[in-house]
């Protein structure tokens, strides 16, 4: 484990009741760096972003944030440390408004008193957010909906952002846009974790990235040098 790192995960198993699902993960996420998880489908990716959440929680090793073992606290405690999450597809409150989805925001992170604060940033980066501030979140597009679930995991500043495949079934523009802006918050300081199978964008973006196969971690490295791995390449890359 290394001493500098935000948040790492030490020799992490997770289960389903009694169906392992993470075997002995290893991973370390540095200060300031966008840092990818790829692999295929059911490979356990979404696990091990649950699993730093606390859902389910992790049945052997560490998971050490700021210095802290997260391990076993409760997932609203571990929120309110600043790790913030995005999950997979349009994980919004539907019946709620675009604010009051912020809101909610923001108490998740236990921060209501820098709502003005927040909502004004991610109004910046999502002007969609604001020019449909009081339509209800179940009547939104696919990609303002995304826009929706990133903006509510920025309330309360978090510290570590996690993202559960931001990309997953939106057009190429949107995608695009979507990750302009998880680079300019990274350019800002934020810490991003990314899950995802669009592992062409995702790695030309991260600064580092690990390769998951069947709840293991078997290679990582800088983006740049994953991508030209062939194992990589013939693996995930196919087509892009
Ligand atoms: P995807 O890209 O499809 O989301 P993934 O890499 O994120 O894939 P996970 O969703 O973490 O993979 O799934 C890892 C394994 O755990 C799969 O075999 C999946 O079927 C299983 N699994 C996921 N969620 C549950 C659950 N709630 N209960 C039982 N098994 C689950």
């Amino acid at each position: 484990m290394s001493a500098e790192a935000l948040l790492s995960l030490d020799s992490v198993t997770a289960c389903y009741g009694r169906l392992p699902v993470l075997h002995d993960v290893n991973l370390d996420i540095k200060p300031g760096e966008i840092v990818a998880l790829i692999g295929a489908n059911g490979a356990g990716k979404t696990t091990t972003m649950m699993t730093i959440f606390g859902r389910p929680r992790a049945s052997q090793g560490r998971i050490v944030f700021h210095g802290k073992d997260i391990a076993q606290l409760p997932t609203h405690d571990i929120a309110r440390l600043g790790i913030a999450q995005s999950p997979e597809g349009r994980r919004i409150f539907p019946r709620m408004t675009v604010m009051e989805n912020l809101q909610m925001g923001a108490i998740i992170a236990g921060d209501p008193d820098g709502f003005d604060r927040d909502l004004e940033h991610v109004q910046t980066l999502f002007p969609v957010l604001k020019e449909r501030a009081d339509q209800r979140g179940g009547t939104l597009s696919g990609a303002s909906s995304r826009c929706l679930a990133i903006a509510r995991a920025l309330m309360g500043q978090p510290k570590l952002l996690m993202l559960d495949e931001p990309s997953l079934g939106l057009a190429p523009l949107i995608v695009k846009q979507i990750f302009a802006a998880i680079e300019e918050l990274n350019k800002d300081g934020l810490t991003v974790f990314l899950v995802e199978q669009n592992a062409y964008h995702t790695l030309k973006l991260a600064d580092r990235g690990y390769v998951m196969v069947n709840g293991r971690i078997t290679m990582s490295g800088t983006g740049a040098e994953l991508l030209e791995r062939k194992e990589v390449r013939a693996a995930y890359l196919e087509g892009d």
